[in-house]
C-alpha cells in the first residue's frame, strides 16, 4: 500500500485553478519531487496534503488515514518544514527546536537532531545571525522533532548557494537511508534529477509527466544533439549543413562559424555518414560532443516552453 495517495485533488482561488485534478501515490521510503515553475501549484498541493488547506474536491490518504477522521494520528507521522520566515529571530537554534518538540508527546532528542542537521556547533546562536542554509537546516530539524515517517519540504533549497544546496541534499538522502519518505518541491531541475526516486512535473495546476528521472529522459533520448567543431581554417561549416541535412534521422542542423550543431534520432548512423564524409573530403574534426538530455528537455517537449530557473 502506498504511504501517500492523492486522488483528483482540486483547489481554486476565485477564478484561478491552482491545482487541477492531481492524482499520484508515493511509496514508503521514496524521495518524491514535485517540480514546476512559479505558480504551478506546488505549495497548494503540498499544503492540502499537510492538512493546512482544504481541497475543493479530491481525496488524500496518509498511511490509509484521512484528515477528516484521523487528524490527530496523521500529525504524529508527518513532519512539515516551516517557512524560514516563521522562525523566531531571537531564539537560539536549540531553543527553536525545543519549542516545537514541546508540542508533541513523542519527540526525538534535540542533541540527535542538531547532529543530524549539522548544527551542533551553532546550537547557541540566535536564529537571526544564521546563514540562509543554516536556517533551512534548522527548519528541517523542526520537521524532524516528532520523528515522523513522512516529510514535506517546500523548496528547501531555493535561493541557496550550490554548497548550501548540497548540504540539504545530504540531509534528504540521510533521511532516505533511515527509511523515511520525503515529498519535496523544487524549481531546480538538476536537483530533481539528482535526488528523486520519482519526479512529478507540474505546470498550471496539472501533472504533465510523472516517472523516474531516468525514464522521463529516456522517452526523449532517441533524439540527441551533436556538436562538432572544425579547425578555424574551415571558416564556414555551412556547406556541410547541406550534406548532413540529407542523413537519415537528422531533424535540425545549424552552423556557427566553425561549429556544426545538429539533432538526430539516429546518432550512430548520422555520425557514421558524417565521419565517412569528413574522411573522404579530408576535413579534420577537432571536437565532438553529444549533449546529455536533462529534465529541462523533458519539460520543453511536454509544454513547448523553455525551462527557466
Ligand atoms: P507554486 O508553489 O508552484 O509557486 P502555488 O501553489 O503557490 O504555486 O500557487 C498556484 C496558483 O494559485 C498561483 O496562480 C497562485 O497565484 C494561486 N494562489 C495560491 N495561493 C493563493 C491564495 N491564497 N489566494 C489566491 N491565489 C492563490
Ligand atoms: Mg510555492
Amino acid at each position: 500500500m502506498p504511504i501517500l495517495e492523492v486522488k483528483k485533488l482540486r483547489k481554486t482561488f476565485q477564478s484561478v485553478v491552482a491545482v487541477d485534478n492531481i492524482s499520484f501515490s508515493v511509496e514508503n521510503g521514496e524521495i518524491f519531487t514535485i517540480i514546476g515553475p512559479n505558480g504551478a501549484g506546488k505549495t497548494t498541493t503540498l499544503e492540502m496534503i499537510e492538512g493546512l488547506q482544504t481541497p475543493d474536491s479530491g481525496e488524500i490518504q496518509l498511511k490509509g488515514m484521512n484528515w477528516k477522521s484521523d487528524s490527530g494520528r496523521i500529525k504524529q507521522i508527518i513532519g512539515v518544514q516551516p517557512q524560514t520566515s516563521a522562525l523566531f529571530d531571537l531564539l537560539t537554534v536549540y531553543e527553536s527546536l525545543d519549542v516545537f518538540a514541546g508540542l508533541y508527546k513523542r519527540s526525538r532528542s534535540i542533541d540527535e537532531i542538531l547532529d543530524f542537521i549539522n548544527l551542533t556547533e551553532h546550537r547557541n546562536k540566535r536564529v537571526k545571525i544564521l546563514s540562509g542554509g543554516q536556517k533551512q537546516r534548522l527548519a528541517i530539524g523542526i520537521a524532524l522533532v516528532n520523528d515522523p515517517d513522512i516529510l514535506f519540504f517546500d523548496e528547501p533549497t531555493t535561493g541557496l548557494d550550490p554548497q548550501a544546496r548540497r548540504n540539504i541534499w545530504d540531509i534528504v538522502l540521510k533521511l532516505k537511508s533511515l527509511g523515511k519518505t520525503t515529498i519535496l518541491t523544487t524549481h531546480y531541475m538538476e536537483e530533481a534529477e539528482k535526488l528523486s526516486d520519482r519526479v512529478c512535473i507540474v505546470d498550471q495546476g496539472k501533472i504533465i509527466a510523472l516517472d523516474t528521472p531516468q525514464n522521463l529522459i529516456q522517452v526523449l533520448s532517441k533524439e540527441r544533439e551533436i556538436h562538432l567543431s572544425f579547425p578555424a581554417s574551415i571558416k564556414d561549416a555551412r556547406e556541410i549543413i547541406q550534406v548532413v541535412k540529407e542523413y537519415p534521422g537528422v531533424t535540425k542542423v545549424k552552423a556557427e562559424q566553425n561549429m556544426l550543431i545538429f539533432s538526430t534520432t539516429s546518432p550512430e548512423e548520422s555520425l557514421y555518414h558524417l565521419f565517412k564524409y569528413t574522411t573522404e573530403n579530408q576535413i579534420k574534426v577537432e571536437q565532438i560532443g553529444i549533449k546529455d538530455l536533462s529534465l529541462e528537455d523533458v519539460f520543453l517537449s511536454y509544454t513547448g516552453k523553455e525551462w527557466r530557473d
